[in-house]
């Protein structure tokens, strides 16, 4: 039997470009790698511009002008924009928002200055929660941001957003593998919906979940629940989030 593919992603809603400077590959690799692995919809999301080195905002303006499916693959252009204070807000706003077909919003140490409590960190990822043009809350096991797990899954799940799993946290993030062995354990108990994701900075990374495939089977983990294992979820998706993106 093939492990490897027991957890297969149709759709890798995660990646970085260059656009970012400590991303290493274009959108053309990146969408040639995503064919090489069996993924079928490929998500662009380079950081908002509270990080550091991220894109100008002209980045996300002039998606536009890309195709939707480069080398047999299906393509999303969107961001992962930083939640920057415990209010939720995210460092892009919603006419910004509106030229990115899928929206990631995460937490980063270095884009934030509060007190990182989990009081304030569960309340910052509450907030987020309202922001109808949020879709994922990205990876939730870093543990520079601890958080109230349940509470914030229940509002996870009643606002309609997905939770991350996502493999490069736990292949590089200090605890993050340990926390997730909770916090999935967590999903589970709940059925809180998941998106699986390799967050991948360079094209060889794409579609590639080993560590997280590892963690799912540990957990017995429904498959049900992983929403981008399922070639119709990702399939519907596409369709439904391209149309948010209209001519400007
Ligand atoms: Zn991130
Ligand atoms: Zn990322």
């Amino acid at each position: 039997m093939n492990t490897v593919q027991h957890f297969q992603i149709a759709a890798d809603l995660h990646t970085h470009t260059v656009a970012s400077t400590h991303g290493y590959s274009t959108v053309t690799e990146m969408a040639q790698a995503a064919r090489e692995t069996g993924v079928r919809l490929l998500g662009i999301t380079d950081h908002g511009p509270a990080m550091p080195d991220a894109p100008h905002l002209w980045h996300f303006h002039n998606y536009k002008i890309l195709p939707h499916e480069i080398c047999g693959v299906q393509m999303l252009y969107g961001v992962e924009a930083n939640i920057i204070d415990e209010f939720g807000h995210l460092d892009m706003d919603e006419q910004e928002l509106s030229f990115c077909e899928w929206v990631i919003a995460s937490y980063h140490t270095g884009c934030v200055q509060f007190d990182r409590t989990p009081a304030l960190v569960s309340q910052g990822y509450r907030m987020v929660c309202e922001n109808p043009l949020v879709d994922v809350i990205g990876h939730p096991t870093t543990v520079m941001f601890p958080f109230d797990d349940e509470p914030v899954l229940k509002c996870i799940r009643e606002a309609g957003k997905l939770v991350e799993l996502n493999e490069s946290s736990l292949q590089w993030k200090k605890g993050a593998l340990e926390q997730a062995r909770v916090f999935y354990a967590l999903c589970k108990k709940h059925e809180i919906p998941i998106v699986l994701n390799t967050d991948a900075h360079f094209a060889g990374l794409v579609g590639k979940t080993p560590i997280s495939e590892q963690l799912l089977r540990d957990l017995d983990f429904p498959k049900r629940l992983i929403r981008n294992l399922d070639p119709d979820w990702v399939a519907e998706t596409a369709l439904k989030k391209r149309k948010l993106l209209s001519p400007h």
